[in-house]
């Protein structure tokens, strides 16, 4: 049977009252048990009500503090996250044994929520602390080089070597940029819109293109196996997701190795694999691969932000998809893809 807290409040007023009349009888009895003939004064019958009523507020007394203790406690722990202390719990004491179930259930969610404002907060300032490393970095560099460039005396070929940096720094903090405020309206959204038709096979042709100057300069071996689909679905959210992870394959392929691309359709769904013969991700490292900034390489050696992955993860969610990797290190990865098709 469901608890209802108002019918124990009334009973528990009840019981209190109950006990302050049954101490004013047994009080009375005894008064007059003592005074048969009824010769007691006004004074006596005076301390007669007054002991019950003190009696009877020490029983309030007792009972509020036992029953409505973990009632205080949340109201502290209230405070204390007003007052940004996340970390705060409502602590569970005997009292809570004989508490009302609902205080009880309201305590556990109350905890419940103040591990997730904890958690919030550490991913929060988590993400706060790489994104100012990630943006100062290139910034200290830029200032470095643009000063030198400032003071001359620099050789025609280290003003041209100087520039290109400056140049392909600002392009890192230009795109590290734009991911981050995609990241953040997608993670603000909760369905696709602005879906069309659209042809995959000629979408990932033309993310392949795209990446063509990063391919060749490796010598690649390209390989395509693209069946013909159509799929109604964001096109440019979807762009990203194969950019991403055909740059990746480009990326972490050595020279003279191969990346294949496929799509297929299956029943209510089409399956993408996107894979390489590279360094591969050893195993430990794969469930921190979807996180943000999170780099295999943390000398930052191959050019990109950690990003690209979470951004691929996300647009995965939001189109109600999947993505897993399957991956060796020293022999290559694949990255498969599974979207419903959608109407
Ligand atoms: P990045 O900007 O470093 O490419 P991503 O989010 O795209 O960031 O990828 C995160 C990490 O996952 C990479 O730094 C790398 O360690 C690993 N990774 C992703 N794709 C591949 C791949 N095809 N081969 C090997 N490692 C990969």
């Amino acid at each position: 049977m469901k608890s209802n807290l108002s019918i124990k409040l009334s009973l528990i007023v009840l019981i209190i009252l109950v006990t302050v009349g049954l101490l004013t009888g047994v009080t009375s009895f005894i008064i007059s048990s003592l005074y048969p003939d009824g010769e007691y004064s006004f004074v006596q019958t005076i301390s007669v009500i007054g002991a019950s009523v003190l009696a009877g507020w020490l029983l309030a007394i007792v009972i509020s503090n036992i029953v409505l203790k973990p009632l205080n406690n949340l109201i502290l722990a209230t405070k204390n996250i007003m007052n940004g202390d996340f970390s705060c719990k409502v602590p569970v004491t005997w009292q809570n044994k004989y508490s009302f179930d609902e205080i009880n259930q309201l305590i556990s969610s109350f905890n419940d929520m103040s591990d997730e404002l904890a958690r919030n907060e550490l991913f929060r300032n988590d993400f706060i602390s790489n994104f100012s490393h990630e943006f100062k970095t290139p910034l200290v560099s830029i200032r470095g080089f643009a000063q030198q460039l400032y003071d001359g005396d620099l050789t025609p070929e280290q003003q041209k070597e100087f520039s290109k940096i400056i140049l392909e720094e600002a392009t890192y903090l230009s795109k590290l940029s734009t991911d981050i405020l995609l990241l953040t309206s997608l993670e603000n959204k909760n369905i696709v819109t602005e879906k069309t038709l659209v042809s995959l096979d000629e979408q990932l042709r033309t993310c392949m293109l795209m990446l063509e100057p990063y391919w060749e300069a490796k010598n690649l071996d390209i390989d395509m196996n693209l069946d013909e689909i159509s799929i109604y679905q964001n096109e440019s959210l979807l762009a990203h997701i194969w950019k991403n992870l055909i740059d990746n394959a480009v990326k972490f392929t050595p020279d003279n190795g191969s990346v294949r691309v496929s799509c297929r359709a299956e029943k209510d769904k089409i399956v993408v694999s996107v894979s390489d013969s590279g360094i591969g991700i050893e195993k430990d490292k794969i469930p921190y691969i979807f996180d943000k900034f999170y780099q295999g390489d943390k000398s930052h050696a191959t050019k990109g932000n950690g990003l690209g992955l979470a951004l691929v993860k996300r647009i995965v969610d939001l189109c109600e998809g999947t993505i897993r990797v399957l991956s060796t290190a020293g022999e290559g990865s694949e990255f498969i893809v599974e979207l419903p098709f959608n109407e």
